[in-house]
């Protein structure tokens, strides 16, 4: 039975060239973690040790907690923890989980509710038949009053999100369906998240419908993984927290130059390549812009001599010129905002079949982002043919890049 995590769809969805380095390839990651994920792991661990220690009757002080957060924080530290954030040290990061515990604890305590799971590992059944199984982890399960249960979760993130984005986060609702499956007794189940950097806890909860929908809604997220062939890279911001940049081909190279002295990048072939390439671009551009100029300037006296002389024809030596001038009818472009207006009058009229045409760019763009029905797409398909195509794209290079 394959088994999937929300982790693993998400990172589908953020790039499917960075699942199939994660999770086909099994690559371990060269790059250190981040300093954002170190620190909300330390975290974690002074949460988990606060509720493990109350199962056995022991209050851990806030004082204590701290100790403990800072000698795991001594121990794991690493250069290898990457601080990405400019201007940022390992003592703002330090100091931004200990003001989270500290948040944590003050508001929380004396910590009276039942924790029924710290850690819990928890598995959701996503179809009948049993094929699709996803695993999770409750940072910690809260059983609140009979056949009510709470899902815990803490962020250490510097954003808040909105309610709204609280609402539609599928990755608790996830494990919501799956506590429904694993305690019989669940009747209610919330889902509760700490965001301790701002000292606030957001809370939400899915009616039964909605979870079914999110059932269906995961299992065809799977089936598009197992369909899918290509694995292509999928650059977003997010790619400054991933880590196979290194490996990436769209961040391969510059990890390279960024790695050699002066003297060894500017022998580098690509870099040399796309030195030559840009300062032969820049003159090509130049070359066009004059010879433009030049026939703007020609073109007009052309027409100025052609009205003067009252000819159309004009001859030289091995060539002729025709001179033709004309009204032509002109309507408003797209970006125009009389536009929508004058199509809606053809669309009315029942006309705009006779004047409109197919656009096969915005149809392969429809195939490839699969917008349609199966069925419909099938059709298309019989009629496309897949060319490879080469493209080169100059841009400037940002130092932040
Ligand atoms: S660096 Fe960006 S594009 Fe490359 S694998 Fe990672 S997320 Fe994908």
């Amino acid at each position: 039975m394959p088994t999937y995590s929300h982790s693993k769809i998400s990172s589908f969805d953020q790039c499917p060239l960075k699942y199939k380095y994660r999770y086909i390839d099994g690559i371990k990651p060269e790059i250190g973690e981040s300093v954002e994920i170190f620190m909300g792991n330390r975290v974690h661990e002074v949460l988990e040790k606060l509720y493990s220690d109350l199962k056995l009757q022991k209050k851990n002080s806030l004082e204590d907690l701290l100790a403990y957060y800072k000698k795991n924080w001594d121990e794991k530290w690493s250069d290898e923890v990457e601080i990405k954030r400019d201007g940022f040290t390992e003592k703002n990061y330090f100091d931004t989980g200990k003001k989270c515990i500290e948040n944590y604890y003050k508001r929380h305590q004396p910590f009276s509710e039942i924790t029924v799971g710290i850690e819990e590992r928890i598995k959701i059944k996503l179809d009948p038949q049993d094929q699709y199984l996803l695993e999770g982890r409750i940072d910690r399960l809260v059983q609140a009053g009979p056949g009510e249960y709470e899902i815990h979760d803490y962020k250490t993130s510097t954003t808040l999100p909105s309610q709204e984005d609280i609402d539609r986060n599928r990755q608790l609702a996830l494990y919501q369906i799956g506590v429904h499956q694993m305690w019989s007794d669940a009747e209610k189940v919330c889902l509760i998240w700490h965001y301790l950097n701002f000292d606030k806890d957001m809370k939400t909860c899915w009616k039964p419908e909605a979870l079914e929908r999110l059932k269906k809604e995961i299992l065809e997220a799977i089936k598009k993984i197992e369909a899918t062939q290509e694995f292509k890279a999928k650059k977003s911001a997010l790619c400054d927290w991933c880590e196979f940049r290194d490996r990436c081909p769209q961040w391969k190279h510059v990890y390279k130059i960024q790695d050699l002295s002066k003297k060894q990048y500017q022998d580098e072939p690509g870099f040399r390549l796309v030195n030559l390439y840009a300062k032969l671009k820049a003159k090509k551009q130049d070359f066009i812009r004059k010879i433009d100029e030049e026939l703007e300037q020609l073109e007009e006296a052309i027409f100025n001599f052609s009205e003067k002389e009252k000819v159309d024809i004009i001859r030289g030596k091995d060539h002729k010129l025709r001179i033709r001038v004309r009204q032509v009818i002109k309507f408003p472009t797209k970006a125009d905002k009389t536009r929508k207006e004058l199509d809606e009058i053809v669309k009315q009229s029942g006309k705009w079949i006779e004047v409109s045409d197919l656009s096969t760019t915005k149809l392969a763009r429809a195939v490839k982002e699969e917008k349609w029905s199966l069925e419909l797409l099938e059709k298309i398909k019989q009629f496309q043919t897949l060319e490879k195509t080469k493209s080169i794209f100059l841009s400037k290079f940002k130092e932040k890049e």
